[in-house]
């Protein structure tokens, strides 16, 4: 059966928003969008400049007073009437997520209520900004800590999750008493344009959120900005580094979310089936584009070849194909060049001596026009070959066995990056005890992503970044600190 056609119809218009004003393009080059499933351009759009930047700038700027000065009260029931608008029209966004990057439909409706709850949890937290008393040292001093928003917060995000990405900046961000300038990726906008139109549905003042769709140039000039305060980075630890050194000029503050290569730790006495399945999601999930997707498979030898033949069995029956169809588990890769990369990581892990045991060569046929690769299972992977130290950001799961707790935990925790971490096993005392020896910011006991709510603290160890988004630590980062010390003597 024909693929579906994206309806261009339903695609949101303006790919800029400054203060109040809603523009169909900025300064910047004309882009062509591409839909992943078909390779169809989906429509054009210039793209923004610097100029269009300093313009947001400013409109954040002359919005931050009045939005920090405004009682937390207010500022909650606002994120609270957002998060309803948001599912009321999570019908509106669905189709939206599919366009843009090739997400699966069924996923959409996940998406917009986790988008939701996000400004709902911290919502919850805009009317309680509270600060503390320090009780003080010497003579009688009065002491206390205030918590300050930075004013203007630069959002940068990328194509693979680009709603869940700004929610999870926006959320605390907007709380805390923040102003935004948000970069939507040029290869994925169309989520970030309806949900900067629901913003202004919902009642925020002009220039709270701002709106630029762009390239690294975009991202750059951001970077660069004077009255950008704090920039909260989501992406690629090659992009980070030239962040970094960007602002190290303005010595600006960077939070960072980047990517990983997760460790996924498969004891002998897990629950095998459930295993495989959670296993198998770090190949499905986000097509294979998930930053804390488990990729990385350390599996106990006692049940090694059970588990990676489980692995090909189950991935021989998820349905992969048209993103825009119900029954559609896993869509395509990003793009054309996304999908040739891949590849390649794959046959350098074949020439490095891996066992390719599903996957691996591109889908034809119906699925010829798209970017489609099967799911990938290399097993007999050597831990220091590449294709298992390196992020490979699309269908690909390596596979690779040990014979010892010890042995796990140290190949887990032997890689650049630490992210997530993900262990199975059916003993309690074994959960706590490795899970406390994970080099990674969020680590999963029999599960695979159901930990990724709001209210849990998210981010990454080493090259995985650092700061927190989600949880009460989000607040933090999107705050400064100010400490008063008051005389309590007379002269
Ligand atoms: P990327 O680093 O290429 O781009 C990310 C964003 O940065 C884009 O919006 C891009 O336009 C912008 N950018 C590029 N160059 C810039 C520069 N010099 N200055 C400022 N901005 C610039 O990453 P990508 O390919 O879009 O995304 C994939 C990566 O993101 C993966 O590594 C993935 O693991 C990571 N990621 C991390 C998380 C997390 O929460 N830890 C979530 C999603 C994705």
């Amino acid at each position: 059966m024909a693929f579906l056609t994206p309806d261009r119809a339903v695609l949101p218009r303006h790919s800029l928003v400054v203060g109040d004003t809603r523009e169909t393009g900025g300064g910047g080059a004309r882009f062509e969008h591409v839909y992943p499933g078909t390779a169809q351009g989906t429509g054009a759009f210039h793209l923004a400049d610097a100029g269009d930047v300093d313009r947001a700038v400013a409109a954040a700027r002359a919005a931050a007073p009045a939005w920090r000065a405004l009682p937390g009260d207010k500022r909650r029931d606002l994120m609270f009437r957002l998060a309803a608008l948001i599912e009321e029209k999570a019908a509106e966004m669905t189709p939206l997520l599919s366009i843009e990057n090739g997400s699966i439909i069924l996923a959409g409706p996940h998406m917009s209520a986790d988008a939701a709850q996000k400004f709902r949890y911290f919502g919850g937290w805009a009317d309680k900004i509270e600060g503390r008393t320090v009780s003080t040292w010497g003579g009688p001093a009065h002491d206390y800590v205030m918590y300050e928003p930075y004013g203007v917060v630069g959002v940068i995000v990328p194509w693979n999750g680009p709603l869940f990405a700004a929610t999870m900046c926006l959320a605390p961000a907007l709380a805390t008493g923040n102003c935004v300038v948000l970069k939507a990726p040029e290869n994925a906008p169309y989520s970030l344009m309806k949900l900067v139109e629901i913003i202004a549905e919902a009642g925020f003042p002009p220039g709270v959120v701002n709106l630029v769709t762009g390239g690294p140039d975009v991202g750059a000039a951001m970077v660069a900005h004077p009255g950008i305060g704090k920039i909260e980075f989501i992406g690629s630890g090659a992009t980070a580094r030239k962040i970094l050194a960007s602002a190290a000029e303005t010595l600006k503050p960077v939070g960072l979310e980047l990517g990983g290569k997760s460790a996924v730790l498969v004891f002998a006495d897990a629950d095998l089936q459930a295993a495989a399945k959670r296993g198998l999601s770090g190949a499905v999930s986000a097509n294979g584009q998930g930053c804390v997707n488990g990729t990385r498979l350390l599996v106990e030898r006692a049940i090694y070849e059970p588990y990676v033949q489980m692995l090909a069995a189950m991935a021989g029956h998820v349905k992969v194909g048209d993103p825009l169809a119900m029954d559609t588990i896993m869509g395509p890769v990003i793009s054309e060049a996304a999908l040739a990369r891949i590849q390649g990581m794959v046959e350098g892990g074949l020439a490095d001596g891996a066992r390719l045991v599903c996957g691996g060569e591109r889908l034809g046929g119906e699925h010829a026009p798209g970017f489609f690769l099967p799911i990938t299972v290399l097993a007999d992977v050597a831990p220091q070959s590449a294709i298992a130290r390196n992020e490979v950001f699309g269908p690909v799961l390596v596979v690779t066995p040990f014979d010892s707790e010890e042995e796990a935990i140290a190949l887990a925790n032997d890689s650049d990056y630490g992210l997530g971490a993900y262990i199975h096993t059916t003993s309690l005392a074994r959960a706590h005890r490795v899970a406390g020896q994970m080099m990674a910011g969020q680590v999963q006991v029999n599960g695979s992503g159901e930990a990724m709510t709001p209210c849990v603290p998210f981010g990454g160890m080493k090259h995985s970044g650092h700061g927190r988004l989600g949880g009460i630590e989000a607040l933090r980062e999107f705050q400064q600190v100010r400490n008063v010390w008051v005389n309590l003597q007379e002269g």
